[in-house]
């Protein structure tokens, strides 16, 4: 096997958060980026746009490649496993789309090519420095197969990434684990050295970083670590704050929606609609998430009952108060209708304070001290709002965060001793 990583762009080199732009919400946080981009001077290191908002070709692209944001364009090739992209109009008219759905069985190797190059060529049209690649989950049913099928789809976009049609970039393989890849990281370690990739991007399958119990943490973490250990370069999909536990893991780059509480659930994504969802969205009423917003001090996407309560009560809120440039001199009243400029403008300065610490020890050490605090904030916010009941919010996660980031020191200790 020969190993022919490249240089990993400078977003995968050093701690970067990608805030994650969607066609579900693309308008709201093209204002967000256009208001906290250029009045007050964030400098976003990336961004990912998923195909389908890139498809309809919003001004906000032109900006960031005006602006130099290196774009990475996911093809959400993983949405064509199920019947439901056919009734979802902006996936089905992707240029690379399958007529119908991509099953393990039916899967050929002119798919796989087809595939892989038409993802390639919307990338390079949509004129992306870096591509990523068309992938499929690794689901545990029919495993192998899937795996075989992905090996396929990475060979074909590697054989044209700098042949007759694509011009050569930079390119991060997708990486879509499920919970028996997720078991076996240097199963899909190993296939992925065969190829010339600069980066692996993983989306797993299920995974919600707030709701995990530890042992779930824990296998997922070791998956993004069996990568890097190869010198792979992570990039970890929809994690939120927990970006900052894998920061001090020496995992770099995580993107994020603007204040939605980040999950994967790909099973959720790709399910039938039932006949109420239908009616609802032909009523024009789509299902959204209530008006969440990211609380700094409990590194923590609260809901929006939660964060009213917080503000509600004068004994609290000093404690919440936002320093940085997207809430400077404004009141708490109107945060809701700038949760998603908040959300931006306060992770971009939080990693950029864990990037400007030089060393895997001392982020570990900032982001631990970060949490600590955070759960203690926690504690006083569950007293205050103890006549919520079983309402109020709990912090539980930061407990298993921090005992995730402890059990990870101690393995890399009795590592380094031997
Ligand atoms: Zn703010």
């Amino acid at each position: 096997m020969t190993q022919t990583l490249e240089a990993p762009p400078d977003f995968l080199s050093e701690p970067t958060f990608l805030p994650r732009v969607s066609q579900h919400d693309g308008r709201a946080i093209e204002e967000a980026l256009a208001a906290t981009l250029f009045d007050s001077g964030v400098r976003l290191r990336g961004a990912i746009v998923e195909a389908t908002y890139a498809a309809s070709d919003p001004p906000l692209l032109k900006r960031l490649r005006e602006d130099g944001v290196p774009r990475l364009l996911e093809p959400q090739s993983q949405r064509f496993t199920t019947k439901r992209f056919l009734e979802v109009e902006q996936l089905k008219s992707l240029p690379y789309a399958p007529s119908a759905p991509i099953t393990a069985d039916n899967f050929d190797p002119e798919m796989a090519r087809s595939l892989a190059m038409g993802a390639l060529l919307f990338e390079q049209r949509q004129r992306c420095d870096h591509y990523l690649s068309a992938a499929l989950p690794y689901y545990d049913h029919d495993f192998l197969k899937w795996v075989s099928h992905n090996d396929r789809l990475l060979e074909e976009t590697s054989a044209a990434n700098g042949g007759a049609e694509i011009d050569r970039r930079p390119l991060i393989a997708s990486v879509l684990p499920g919970r028996q890849a997720l078991m076996k990281p240097e199963f899909v370690v190993n296939r992925l050295l065969d190829y010339p990739i600069a980066g692996a991007y993983v989306q797993p399958l299920l995974f919600d970083p707030v709701r995990a119990g530890p042992e779930k943490l824990r296998l997922y973490v070791e998956f993004l670590l069996a990568l890097a250990g190869e010198g792979i370069p992570v990039m970890a999909s929809r994690v939120g704050a927990f970006g900052f536990v894998l920061q001090a893991l020496g995992i770099n780059a995580f993107d994020s929606g603007l204040a939605q509480a980040e999950a994967s659930n790909l099973a959720q994504l790709n399910r039938p609609l039932t006949e109420r969802e239908r009616e609802r969205r032909r009523e024009g009423r789509g299902g959204g998430p209530d008006k969440r917003i990211y609380l700094e001090p409990v590194k923590t996407t609260m809901k929006g009952a939660h964060a009213d309560a917080i503000f509600e009560r004068p004994g609290l809120r000093y404690r919440f108060v936002c320093n940085y440039s997207c809430c400077q001199y404004r009141g708490y009243e109107d945060l809701p209708a700038r949760r998603r400029q908040h959300f931006l403008c306060t992770r971009e300065a939080e990693v950029s304070e864990v990037r400007m610490r030089a060393t895997t020890g001392l982020r570990l050490d900032f982001v631990r001290e970060q949490l600590r605090d955070a759960q203690e904030t926690g504690r006083v916010v569950r007293r205050a709002l103890f006549d919520l009941g079983a309402a109020a919010p709990t912090f539980e996660h930061l407990d298993r965060w921090i005992s995730l980031l402890a059990q990870e020191q101690v393995n890399r200790a009795s590592r380094t001793e031997f």
